[in-house]
Order: structure tokens, then sequence, then C-alpha cells
């Protein structure tokens, strides 16, 4: 069976959790393959309105495997946090999987994360402050502790005394703080190890086992293809690629067996941090697409901070889905533009000399992009029951096929409001 990628087409909270959330019962495994606890999907079941960062969101379906994977930054102290609030609001404890080689982000990497956007002040990138930066700094620095590490005390005292050695360097030099204890951080570490052990194995053999039995797997991608680090808004990007090609390596399955790569946009845009938006809308305008967008207006589910908000930008997702290889689309919100008579769609940007691309330019040239819109009829109604295609008033047809035609992606998913029967196919 082929492996399903569940992706952002843009700059993230397209309403994948939505989804992934809707198609976790038919499948066996949803699997986090990058990123932490840094963005949040929403979904809202039977167990009312959940928010996930770092849990992989099956964890509502009896009987799917939850796992996260060796391309996750894994955070213990938010991990149960996390699994505590779910458990509390009643949802069966999930089967949940974490992979021995996955790595920690540690209490160091938010201090530096915090440190470091104040250093940068005006200039800063608008970080959750989560550390996945620092993490994924030392990950490539060759500085990581993996989970497996966890069970070795001179091992990890040894693994924790490497990252932190030229920390204290910058500790100490460049923020005028004190430095951090090797011993007391591997302490720290080994306080909730014996609660995440039955949680730990070889989840690369897992999935590939459970591949070639031909059991269903979900890969779920957190924020969008925007913020990849190679192929997005650099560097108001995120530090790990989320991208539906990096989903292969970041679970630990084979690159042809994701087959079917669903590319999830909204029917207008929204961003949450700095950087580049050129369908971005200000005032009034904007405050009222932002107090009806999403299940409780445009807000981060883990800053809480408004979302910006714009017009469709098909520039940026006919791009997203290209570089994502989406082979399907899933267009979420669709519902909340019903309050409009008329609805611009961005179908190209303008430079300053004039000229009209279709093409999503370098930053270099983004940052002076001019939208150019289009304006397709509104429907002005309410469209939250309608579960059929041609049950959607024609003016929302129209505007569905219109978005199909300018991504060039076929729009096989329709979502019409946050829970997770608003959804049908097409
Ligand atoms: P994710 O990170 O891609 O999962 O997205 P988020 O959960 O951060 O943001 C998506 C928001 O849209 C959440 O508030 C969802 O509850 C909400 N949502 C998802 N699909 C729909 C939809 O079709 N209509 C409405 N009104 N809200 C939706």
């Amino acid at each position: 069976m082929p492996v399903t990628a569940i992706v952002g087409a843009n700059w993230g909270d397209e309403g994948k959790g939505k989804l992934t959330d809707a198609l976790a019962g038919s499948s066996n495994y949803v699997v986090r393959f990058q990123g932490g606890g840094n963005a949040g999907h929403t979904i809202i079941n039977e167990y009312g309105k959940i928010a996930l960062h770092l849990l992989p969101s099956g964890v509502c379906s009896p009987g799917t495997v939850n796992v996260i994977g060796p391309g996750v930054a894994f955070d213990i102290g938010d991990f149960f946090a996390e699994l505590d609030d779910l458990l509390g609001k009643g949802v069966p404890a999930p089967d949940i999987r974490l992979s021995e080689r996955a790595q920690l982000v540690l209490p160091v990497h938010r201090l530096f994360d915090g440190l470091e956007e104040e250093r940068l002040g005006e200039r800063q990138f608008g970080s959750t402050k989560k550390g996945i930066a620092p993490f994924y700094a030392d990950k490539y620095l060759k500085l990581g502790v993996q989970v497996a590490d966890l069970y070795d005390d001179d091992r990890l005292l040894e693994r924790v005394k490497a990252a932190l050695a030229s920390k204290n360097v910058l500790l100490r030099h460049l923020y005028g703080k004190p430095e951090a204890d090797a011993e007391a951080l591997a302490a720290e570490l080994r306080r909730n190890r014996e609660r995440l052990k039955p949680f730990v194995c070889n989840t690369t053999e897992l999935l590939q086992e459970a591949w070639r039995r031909g059991e269903s797997i979900l890969v779920e991608g957190q924020l969008g293809a925007l913020r990849d680090p190679d192929h997005g808004i650099y560097p108001y990007s995120t530090s790990s690629s989320t991208l539906a090609g990096f989903a292969a390596v970041g679970a630990g399955l084979p690159p042809y067996a994701i087959s079917r790569v669903i590319a999830v946009t909204k029917a207008y845009s929204s961003c949450v941090g700095t950087g580049p938006f050129v369908t971005e809308l200000h005032g009034a305008e904007a405050e009222e697409l932002r107090k009806r967008g999403g299940s409780a207006g445009e807000y981060g589910v883990t800053t809480g901070r408004p979302r910006r908000v714009g017009w469709f930008d098909a520039v940026a997702t006919r791009y997203g889905c290209m570089v994502q290889g989406a082979t399907e689309v899933a267009l979420t919100n669709l519902d909340v533009l019903g309050y409009l008579d008329e609805i611009p769609i961005c179908t190209g940007y303008r430079d300053a000399s004039g000229t009209v691309t279709t093409e999503f330019p370098v930053n270099r040239l983004l940052e002076s992009a001019q939208p150019v819109y289009e304006t397709m009829p509104g429907w002005r109604t309410a469209i939250d029951d309608v579960r059929l295609f041609d049950k959607l008033p024609a003016e929302a047809q129209a505007y569905v096929l219109r978005l199909e035609g300018l991504i060039g992606v076929p729009v096989r998913q329709i979502s019409v409001g946050p829970h997770r029967e608003q959804l049908f196919e097409r």
C-alpha cells in the first residue's frame, strides 16, 4: 500500500491536522518526521478541541500507532505535558512509539533561542522560542543527544559535555549569562527516562516492516513548503525540511514508498511569523478575515499570536505544491469566505520593473513583489453543511475550479468547517 504524505502547500496552518485526524481512523500508522513542538495542529472531534504540537495527529484514533520518527526535535517535558493534557480530556491512552534515534531538545536550546532573538532585536525571526533552530544547529554540528543516549549514563554525560562546551563560551562572553552545568543537565534529562522507556523503539524497522506488510501509513508534515530551508522563504524558514521528499528520511521509509502526496492549502492565505507575504491584508479587511478564519479566528495554536491573513496566492501555492510533489490538493476553510461579495485571487506577481510573473521568486525579489489580482463572485451563504461538490453554490464550485486550474493539481478533498466530518471528497 502506498504511503500517504499530508503536507502544507503554504506557510503552515493550512489545516493538515484536521485532515490527518480525519484520515487517521483508516490508517495503521501516523508518523511525524520533522520539526518539534514549535507549531500546532488543531483537531476537533468527539473529545473536544485538541491542540497538538509534538504528538502525531492519530492520537485520537484507537488502534492507530503514532510514530515520532528520527527526524523530529523531541522535547521530553513538552511530550509528557501534551500527553497528560490529552489523557485529561478523556482520550484513551494512545499507542505512541518514539525513535531511539530521535534527538533531544535540551533546555539550553530553548535558552539560546530566546537569547538569540533578544540579541537580534528588530531583526529577529519571530521564533516560537522552543529551541528548534539551536537544536537543528547542534544536530548538524554533530553535538546532538539521541534518545538512546538517555539509557547510558557515561555516554549521556559525555554527549551533554560536548554540547555545552562551546555554548558556555557564548553564554559567558556573548550573552553575559552564567554557564550551564553538564552534570545538572544530564541529571535533568535522566529524570523522566523511565517513564519514557516504554515508548522508545527502533521505529525504522517498525515502519519498514509495516510498509512491507502493506499496512497503511500516513506521514504528516509540520508547517508548509514555504518554510522549507532549501525551497522556502529563507531565512524566514524553519530549521528542518517540511517537504514530502524529506518524509522518507525523517520517518525512515524508502523514498519510492511515498506515492500519494496530499498538499493542504487554505482557500485564502494565512501566515504566522515574519517574512515576505505578498497578498497580506491590513486594517479592517484583515481583521474581518482573521476573525472569521479557522475554528476560532486566525490565532497561532502554539503562540496565540494573531496570524497574518491575505487572499489566496496562486503563485505561492502552485510553487508549494510543485516542491511538495503534490499528487492532489486538499482545500480547507472554504466556508470562511462565505461573507464576501467578491473574492480576489492572486494570479501573478509584478516586479519593480512592472513585469508580471507566475514563478515564485527568491526572497530578494519576493520582498518587493506586488500581487496581481483577478476577482471571482462570492456565494454569500453558509456551506458548512454541504458534503457534495455538486451541492456547493455555483460560485463556490467555480472558485474551487479556478484555484485548481491555477495550481495545476487536482483538488480532491474540500473542507468546509473545523470538525472531522466537515470534509468531503470530490
Ligand atoms: P495545521 O497546523 O496545518 O494543522 O493547521 P492549524 O490547526 O494550525 O490551523 C488550521 C485552523 O483551521 C484550525 O483552527 C482548524 O481548526 C481550522 N480548520 C481546519 N479546516 C477548517 C475548515 O475547513 N473550516 C474552518 N472554518 N476551519 C478549519
